[in-house]
């Protein structure tokens, strides 16, 4: 594995921290440290006939740096598709900052939910600092796909698989190379990060796991955090079933004894996930759990509200 570019500033997990890693010859990963809230990975896969995006970032700066690297690392290669692999701002907000002929590609579900997405028109101050999209604009699919798609460049290909259920959110899209064994998982694996499956579902997140482990890849993109190579993944993918299976413990006994998901929240003992960044997503994910478990419907409002009262005040943020 080859870095095309990098900076080496210490400046954690800002903009000039992120880097395009070639993961097999044309086949790239941007990986933005520290992978906490709003800071993703994406990529590239380059070929004959142009450069297939995975994802855009949160902000305009975020997004053009990636696709300057992208443009760099190829001979400024044509964009010709790009697919999302899922609603969330920070892997679509910069979906603009593609060429207009670039054809955007994500789930239908994934589309819809862009569609209606608020946080993109101004972002609630209930992370700090608040963050500050830049010159972005709302840009959605204009393919969709429900099961499944096979993209190519020249005789590279690329296969978009839906999981067939809720996971991460309702429209989640990987990306695999079969030949390349290269997998974008989006965010169905957040690596040394604190899962996060409040739009999506506590039971369909564990399952998703399993089918990505099916896939036998040589080499992981995550959503957020490190790249991981087949070896490590099975470890990854336990760690994070742990984390979701705790969620699922603590909303039944929360559920069982009459507690609010802030109150079990706030009884958990997160253990070994403590160290994870962005704990307070605990709550989000026991208001999905909840409303699950109990038909209910799941408050996005209260959900976030309560995860700003779990953590002391407005998450952290640095986009
Ligand atoms: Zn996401």
């Amino acid at each position: 594995m080859t870095t095309v570019t990098s900076t080496h500033d210490g400046a954690g997990s800002a903009p000039e921290a992120a880097a395009l890693h070639e993961i097999v010859e044309g086949v790239f990963a941007w990986v933005q440290p520290d992978g906490t809230w709003w800071i993703n990975n994406a990529g590239a896969v380059s070929g004959p006939d142009g450069t297939i995006v995975v994802d855009t970032c949160a902000t305009e700066v975020r997004t053009r740096r990636f696709l300057a690297a992208v443009g760099a690392a190829t001979g400024d290669a044509p964009l010709t598709m790009a697919v999302n692999t899922h609603l969330h701002g920070d892997h679509t907000y910069g979906n603009s900052l593609l060429p207009s002929s670039t054809v955007l590609i994500g789930h239908e579900a994934m589309r819809e939910g862009l569609l209606t997405d608020p946080i993109i028109d101004g972002c609630p101050p209930v992370w700090q600092p608040v963050p500050d999209w830049g010159g972005v604009t709302r840009r959605v699919p204009s393919v969709v796909l429900r099961s499944d798609l096979t993209l190519f460049t020249g005789s590279r290909r690329v296969d978009l698989l839906h999981p067939g259920y809720s996971a991460h959110t309702t429209g989640d899209v990987v990306a695999w190379l079969p030949e390349e064994r290269v997998l974008f998982t989006g965010d169905l694996i957040f690596h040394g990060v604190t899962p996060l499956v409040f739009m999506g579902s506590v039971e369909g997140a564990i399952a998703s796991l399993g089918w990505l482990a099916d896939f036998g890849a040589d080499h992981v993109v995550p959503g957020h955090g490190p790249l991981i190579d087949g070896a490590a993944l099975p470890g990854v993918l336990a760690d994070v079933e742990r984390y979701l299976q705790l969620v699922l413990r603590t909303a039944r006994t929360g559920l069982d004894e009459g507690l609010t998901p802030l109150e079990a929240a706030q009884r958990c003992d997160l253990g070994e996930f403590a160290a994870w960044p962005d704990a307070e997503r605990l709550v989000l994910n026991l208001h999905r759990a909840y409303a699950d478990a109990a038909g209910r419907p799941f408050d996005l409002l209260e959900a976030i509200g309560d995860a700003v009262r779990y953590n002391g005040g407005p998450m952290a943020s640095s986009v």
